[in-house]
């Protein structure tokens, strides 16, 4: 039997640099007895449980993770141990999180359970290029999407969905930029669509690569980090204005060179 008085509580931890995390998940993390935390977390965030026993579930694509049936499980026992349960999740626990796994086994075994929202990637990037992603009066409609199909599930409408959308963000993407880019050139978007890749949007290691569809093809991305694909008109304005920058410090770099060679003449 669970303890009727136990709550799990799903956390958004938010996309990466800790201090972007609610009050309410702090105040949560060190009130609780444990924490089952994502393999994307930021120690910084996992380490204010200070109380709590930590135990890692990581899930990436492509390594070793944890069955997500056997994170339920631990989540249920952990519920008859324990008073405050806190699974830990990156960005928000509601998107592309396996939330609804979670919450649907803690209803069925009874178990209260609560979700604190989080800072989800396509938002903190979003932040981090200055570019909003409907911007006025050339997006209206945003797109969050995947094209990463689990082996238990259907074929998905993800191009559909970009191509529907002014702006798309596509997380556990990047993997397959080729693939992407062809099947969405394919379906009509045009091939000069800009696209800036962000990878570990909002920590110290991130980076953004500006590209276009055609671009994207032809780029075999090595990344170390998460990145999500940003796609759409509103970015057109990054990859003028970090031309701009370019020959703006190009310039500066240029005059400096001379001013040196004067002084020394
Ligand atoms: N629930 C998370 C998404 C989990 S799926 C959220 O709301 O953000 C994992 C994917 O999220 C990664 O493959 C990547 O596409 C994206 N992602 C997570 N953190 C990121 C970061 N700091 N920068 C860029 N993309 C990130």
């Amino acid at each position: 039997m669970s303890d009727p008085t136990a709550t799990v509580y799903l956390v958004g931890a938010g996309p990466g640099a800790p201090d972007l995390l609610t009050l309410r998940a702090a105040r949560l993390l060190a009130a609780a007895d444990i924490v089952f935390y994502d393999a994307l977390v930021h120690p910084d965030t996992v380490a204010l449980a200070v109380n709590a026993r930590k135990v890692a579930v990581g899930k990436r694509a492509g390594q070793v993770s944890t069955d997500q049936r056997f994170i339920n499980r631990n989540l249920v026992e952990a519920a008859a141990r324990y008073q405050t349960v806190v699974r830990l999740k990156g960005g928000d626990p509601m998107l592309f999180g396996r939330a609804q796994e979670e919450i649907d086994e803690l209803k069925a075994a009874g178990i209260a359970c609560e979700v604190v929202p989080g800072i989800t990637a396509a938002l903190a990037a979003s932040a981090q290029l200055g570019i909003s992603l409907t911007r006025r009066g050339l997006a209206r409609s945003v797109a969050f999407a995947t094209p990463r199909i689990g082996p238990d599930e259907n074929e998905s409408a993800w191009a559909a969905s970009v191509l529907n959308a002014d702006t798309a963000v596509l997380y556990m993407a990047a993997g397959q930029a080729p693939q992407i880019s062809a099947a969405l050139i394919a379906q009509g978007k045009p091939a000069d669509t800009p696209v800036v890749v962000v990878e570990s949007a909002t920590l110290p290691e991130e980076r953004r690569i500006h590209t276009n569809l055609a671009g994207l093809s032809a780029s075999t991305l090595k990344l170390s980090g998460p990145a999500v694909l940003c796609i759409g008109e509103v970015y057109r304005a990054t990859t003028a204005l970090a031309d701009v920058d370019h020959q703006a410090r190009m310039r500066e770099r240029v005059a400096q060179t001379r001013a040196t060679r004067c002084q020394s003449r």
